[in-house]
């Protein structure tokens, strides 16, 4: 046997060992008489020899198995070598990241097609699960509490449903790459199986996977089945571009020609794991939360499961799906939401889009009329779509610098107003109120989200879109890469849309739909007593209202930071002053640019009269 001596001379020289040297003219030998078509140089015999040294291993082989691991090196070196005691079966390694289902799922179907045995594998990331406590919000580094626990409850599920097929849910903690190359090394896997994934982090992850499995001679199948088109397809009928409006992407779209994936009735076993220690899906308390870190939880549970019953239950109702009509829904709905709330499962893929969509259309074949989009259901699938395929063809989507569909703007770095907007203490209760929803559910109608992000942004307090974008990431239970970047450029009137002169009123949008303030009452209840007169406005209510209320403002509720009028006035100079320096400088505007037309803004706010700052200074606490 080699000592740490010898090994360190192979690995320094590169020249052969002597005692080593002599085995490969043995095996050598011994392929020959076995006439076997594998070959080992010299290099590669070493780094088996290495692995068979290792003392687990020896003890585990017998020198006649070795031979055999030896002759099938070539063709499969790392798992046969780590793992000997496995079969040298057909094993495919299900790897869920989103998609988050059994059904409509083409990886598995394939990854259980014709194997021995199927690992389906998820890997917690720390960064993205565990509690970090010095973020703002209850939550890790990169998510909130809300999107953690409808993670856990998603994967809960999905253990639950492969165990009815006779598999269940491998987790595994790591660097998802590291766990990943771990497992193809150490687990029988012929097959690497994943859903296909558009967004820059899947992508540079899936590279690096695939890069490591084609190597190791592992097949991978990695299907487009997150959306209903192949955004490469879309951008490549398109002579390499995405295309930039909704009704282009329509048309170059055209119907979809997708198969639901068959429906699976049982799955191979899992293979043998060997020495990994897989994990139960874990609690939030195992992840380190404790029940003081969150007040109220999202009503929404996460799941497979979940996803189809809320889909039948909004199915079930055919003229709703029929009539269906976004703009007309009301955004103060949250007892019985005016939508389906089925995107938090769209994003983790509990429910394929694909089914979804196929579902919507039987409907539309059973009624008589229905309408179309963008209005529609389908129309909202479609926005879906859309949203992927620019953000999939757009380099620095999820930037203004280097994106170049984005409209350059110096928004202001004001952190006060961020803060107040964050922590809804904006002084106006229709965008406070979303803001506290946003915080207990992680979910909110799409109207709400227009008016709070129009009103962070060219709509009042002029504040860069990208922050706004953080905050709804980190705490919708639906945050979406593409979807919220796609959403707050066009919210912003950085692209997409560029009526900026049409602002949201976070007064009277509200009022129109709820003039009571019932949705005001739920969510801030220190308003509940307001009378209905001054609930969109209480800052204007007479101190013996207020009194009565037993709401002081400027005490126990802010007073507006800005005052709507004059904010969005200032808003909409700003806007088109930038504007008319993109057409200028045809989109091409440097930094220095921008400097110089925030220096012109702020040389402009100290020209005007000094009321309306003074108000907005006395304003902001
Ligand atoms: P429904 O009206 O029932 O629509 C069904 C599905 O269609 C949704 O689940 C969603 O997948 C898709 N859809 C609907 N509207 C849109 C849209 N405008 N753009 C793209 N897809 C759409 N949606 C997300 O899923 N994730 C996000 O991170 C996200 N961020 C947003 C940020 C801003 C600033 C704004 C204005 C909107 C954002 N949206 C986001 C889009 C939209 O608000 C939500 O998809 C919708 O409110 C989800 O509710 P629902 O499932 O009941 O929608």
């Amino acid at each position: 046997m080699l000592g740490p001596s010898t090994w360190r001379y192979i690995n320094r020289t590169r020249l052969p060992h002597p005692s080593l040297f002599l085995t490969y003219i043995v095996y050598s030998v011994l392929r020959v008489l076995f006439n076997s078509q594998a070959s080992l140089s010299y290099t590669s015999y070493v780094h088996v020899s290495r692995h068979l040294c290792l003392p687990h291993l020896r003890r585990q082989l017998t020198q006649r198995s070795k031979t055999a691991i030896l002759l099938s090196y070539e063709m499969k070196p790392p798992l046969s070598l780590l793992n000997p005691s496995m079969p040298s079966g057909s094993g495919s390694l299900m790897w869920f990241r989103k998609g988050l289902r059994v059904h409509d799922n083409p990886a598995l179907e394939y990854a259980s097609r014709g194997s021995t045995c199927v690992y389906p594998l998820f890997v917690i990331d720390p960064h993205y699960m565990e509690l970090d406590p010095n973020a703002y919000s209850p939550g890790s580094t990169r998510a909130g509490i809300n999107r953690i626990r409808f993670l856990l409850e998603s994967l809960a599920d999905l253990d639950s449903s492969l165990k009815k097929l006779g598999s269940r849910l491998l987790v595994l903690k790591g660097e998802p790459s590291e766990v990943l190359i771990r497992c193809l090394n150490e687990w029988d896997v012929r097959k690497l199986c994943f859903e296909y994934d558009t967004d820059p982090y899947y992508q540079a992850l899936d590279d690096k996977a695939k890069n490591y499995a084609s190597a190791a001679g592992i097949e991978v199948f990695s299907p487009v089945s997150h959306t209903i088109f192949d955004p490469a397809d879309i951008i490549e009928k398109n002579g390499g571009r995405p295309p930039l409006s909704y009704q282009s992407f329509l048309k170059l779209a055209g119907e979809p020609s997708f198969s639901l994936s068959v429906e699976l009735s049982w799955m191979p076993p899992v293979g043998d794991v060997g020495r990994c220690e897989i994990l139960q899906v874990p609690t939030l308390k195992e992840l380190g939360y404790v029940e003081k870190h969150q007040d109220e939880f999202t009503p929404f549970r996460g799941g497979e499961s979940e996803a189809l019953r809320r889909l039948r239950e909004s199915l079930s109702d055919k003229e709703w799906v029929a009539n269906f009509e976004k703009p007309k829904g009301d955004p103060s709905a949250y007892i019985k939401p005016a939508t389906t709330v089925l995107s938090p499962y769209l994003k983790f893929g509990c429910l394929s889009s694909r089914y979804f969509y196929q579902c919507l259309k039987d409907v539309y074949k059973n009624v008589k009329r229905h309408t179309s989009p963008p209005v529609s259901l389908v129309g909202q699938l479609l926005w879906r779509e859309f949203f992927y395929t620019v953000a999939f063809g757009t380099p620095n989507f999820d930037e203004m610098k280097g994106n170049k569909i984005c409209k350059q703007i110096p928004w202001n770095d004001d952190d006060k107003l961020l803060a107040a907007w964050r922590e809804a203490r904006t002084g106006y209760p229709w965008i406070d109120a979303i803001m506290v929803q946003l915080r207990k559910w992680g979910w909110m109608h799409h109207l709400a989200r227009h008016s709070v992000a129009c009103f962070l942004t060219r709509g009042d307090l002029f504040v860069h879109w990208e922050k706004g974008r953080d905050i709804f990431e980190r705490l919708l239970i639906d945050s979406d890469w593409a979807i919220n970047n796609g959403n707050w450029l066009w919210l912003s009137c950085s692209s997409f849309f560029y009526q900026y002169n049409r602002i949201y009123s976070p007064i009277s949008f509200g009022r129109k739909y709820d003039p009571n303030g019932n949705y005001i009452r739920h969510f801030l209840p220190i308003l509940k007593d307001m009378p209905k007169e001054y609930i969109y406005e209480p800052w204007t209510a007479p101190l013996s209202v207020q009194t009565k209320a037993k709401c002081i403002i400027g005490r126990d509720y802010p007073k507006p930071v800005v005052l709507h009028d004059t904010a969005s006035n200032e808003c909409r100079k700003k806007m088109g002053q930038a504007y008319a320096l993109n057409q200028r400088l045809n989109g091409r505007v440097s930094e220095e640019d921008l400097r110089k037309l925030r220096r012109k803004f702020d040389e402009d706010e100290d020209k005007q009269e000094p009321k309306p700052r003074r108000q907005r200074q006395k304003l902001i606490k």
